[in-house]
């Protein structure tokens, strides 16, 4: 039986260090990390997350600052406020919550953020800077993936068989980029792979980043592989009573947990250390732009 990899514990660690690096940024140089995070419109989902943003940033000692703009803003006042937590001392990190209205560009949103506050990692110059192996700014889900990786596997992933199932700019990509760091031998699945099942059985490292539940079945899981499921689907649960769903993931969990060396649950995986890398990607951007010591994070 796999080993269950506890998101939510590591994603506690992740927040422990955070916590103290913020308080040594404020006693070793006045430095408070600020996050702005902005809201178009009124997604309950969206709400939610922004919520959890805010309360987590606070909690590990941060500053908060939230905007809530309503969905009809236009796109040239979205992209001035950015200009102005741009300019803004206080503020270290931006994260424009997606998805936006159908009107605004979200790419030109994207581009607008200064990449050095860009702490979701998607500016295209983070980006190439992944690509080339330089620092800077990693997406949060994918740079979350690979410590749960690595905290299951042992520090070291090196020479290991890894597959990605999806090849998204949010998810896919970025995961494969930092497996390719990490000295795996990566392979990328995606909707024209042939025979994905024979891919998965050769995968010493999974990760499944696709959205559709259950459909990595657990015959196609190398035993002894270490499994991250990214994928959140909702899906009916009539056990539960007429009309409630529940979260899935891309991973068929009860097959796969059988055969393999470590999972991640759905939820409870890889989802709560999207904000705990969020928070991390902070202090890092924070201390960057007030040219002090990068604070050592385990990432
Ligand atoms: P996208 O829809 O952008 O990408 C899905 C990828 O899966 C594509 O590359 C697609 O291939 C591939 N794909 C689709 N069908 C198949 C198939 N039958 N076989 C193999 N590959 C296939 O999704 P995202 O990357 O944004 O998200 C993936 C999942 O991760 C979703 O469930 C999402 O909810 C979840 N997620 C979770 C987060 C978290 O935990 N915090 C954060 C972000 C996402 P192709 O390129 O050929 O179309």
């Amino acid at each position: 039986m796999a080993e269950r990899i506890d998101g939510k514990a590591v994603a506690a660690d992740v927040r422990a260090e955070v916590t103290d690096a913020v308080s040594t940024l404020k006693a070793d140089h006045g430095l408070t990390p600020g996050l702005a995070v902005v809201l178009v419109g009124d997604d309950p989902a969206s709400k939610v997350y922004v919520a959890n943003k805010g309360r987590q940033t606070v909690e590990v000692g941060m500053a908060s600052f939230e905007h809530k703009l309503p969905a009809e803003t236009s796109e040239a006042d979205l992209l001035a406020l950015v200009a102005t937590l741009n300019a803004d001392p206080a503020v270290h990190g931006i994260l424009v919550q997606m998805p936006l209205p159908d009107h605004i560009d979200s790419d030109a949103v994207v581009m607008a953020i200064d990449p050095a506050k860009d702490v979701d990692g998607l500016h295209p110059e983070n980006a190439g800077r992944l690509v080339l192996g330089q620092p800077g700014l990693v997406p949060c889900t994918p740079q979350g993936s690979v410590i749960l990786a690595k905290r299951a596997l042992g520090a070291s992933l090196s020479g290991l068989d890894a597959l990605v199932v999806g090849r998204s700019i949010l998810v896919g990509k970025p995961v494969s980029l930092l497996l390719q760091n990490e000295n795996c031998t990566v392979t990328m699945a995606h909707s024209r792979t042939r025979d994905l099942a024979d891919h998965c059985r050769r995968a010493d490292l999974l990760v499944a980043a696709v959205g559709r539940p259950e459909m990595i079945k657990g015959e196609w899981i190398k035993p002894g592989a270490c499994v991250i499921d990214v994928g959140i689907n909702r899906v009916p649960a009539p056990e539960k009573g007429d009309g409630k769903t529940k979260l899935v993931g891309d991973v068929d969990f009860d097959a796969a947990e059988a055969v393999a060396g470590s999972i991640t649950p759905v939820p409870g995986g890889v989802g709560p250390m999207t904000i705990a890398c969020l928070l991390a990607n902070t202090v890092v951007a924070a201390a960057r732009q007030a040219g002090v010591p990068v604070p050592d994070l385990v990432l």
